[in-house]
């Protein structure tokens, strides 16, 4: 049987990709279906660490367009992820994949505080993990939050799964038919063109760190396990 490409993952989940096809909340269809697939990638021995947005309950900046204070913004946005990351944890468990959650923000009565040690711990011992409310600063993304775990707990790639594209293009495909799929791109490209990838801070962290990260759809099921699996899928960002 051919073995995983990767020992040890950062899978990045957006909100939206919960919300599936309805755009707001958590489709609970979605949440099984990736949870099966999670379940998947797990049982082939790949240590896999979660990290969840919270788009689709709310966004830090676009509260603070409608008046609501930046920073207290942003904490919402955290808490939108913690959220998402408690359906998750729910939907793992409902397939027996053993998961641990571990919030950025000290919220000992819903989850585990963010441990680096306990972190790697739980994933050598298979748990799957999932990191909620961000890095717990405001004024951050939960790309850079997928970076900075990735780098801390040495993950070899990050998997930025997607609901509405399959891979990183030159334009919005939804609005432009001339948009082009790259196959490959590096983080510089990212940065020079300003690809909707994920934000420049992610970028520039999973560059200088040398993250590679493969962006690629969820909703065929399966892709996750085509990704580990080291399968053409999507777009692979490289540092060179
Ligand atoms: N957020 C934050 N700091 C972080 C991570 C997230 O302040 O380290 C807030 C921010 O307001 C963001 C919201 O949480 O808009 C939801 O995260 P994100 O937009 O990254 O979610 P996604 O787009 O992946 O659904």
């Amino acid at each position: 049987m051919p073995l995983p490409a990767y020992k040890r993952v950062v899978l990045k989940l957006s909100g939206e990709a919960l919300a599936g096809n309805v755009g707001y909340g958590i489709d609970s269809d979605v949440i099984n279906s990736i949870s099966r697939q999670i379940k998947e990638i797990v049982e082939l021995g790949v240590q896999v660490a979660i990290v969840v947005g919270g788009g689709n309950i709310w966004r830090g900046l676009a509260g603070s367009e409608k008046g609501i204070d930046r920073t207290t913004a942003d904490y919402m946005g955290m808490l939108a992820t913690v959220m998402n990351s408690l359906a998750l944890q729910d939907g793992l468990e409902k397939v027996n994949v053993p998961t641990r959650v571990q919030t950025s923000i000290e919220m000992r009565q819903v989850a585990e505080p963010y441990i680096r040690r306990k972190a790697v711990r739980h994933l050598e011992k298979n748990r799957v993990i999932i990191f909620a409310a961000g890095t717990g600063n405001p004024y951050f993304s939960t790309d850079t939050t997928a970076a900075l775990r990735a780098a801390e707990i040495e993950a070899e790639v990050i998997l930025m799964a997607k609901n509405k594209v399959d891979g990183v293009y030159s334009a919005d495909p939804s609005l432009d038919s001339n948009a082009e799929k790259f196959e490959s791109l590096t983080f510089l490209d990212v940065l020079n063109k300003g690809l909707g990838v994920m934000d420049s801070t992610a970028s520039s962290l999973c560059m200088d760190n040398h993250i590679p990260l493969i962006v690629f759809s969820i909703m065929a099921e399966g892709n996750i396990k085509r990704a580990v699996m080291g399968e053409k899928i999507g777009t692979i960002v490289k540092g060179d």
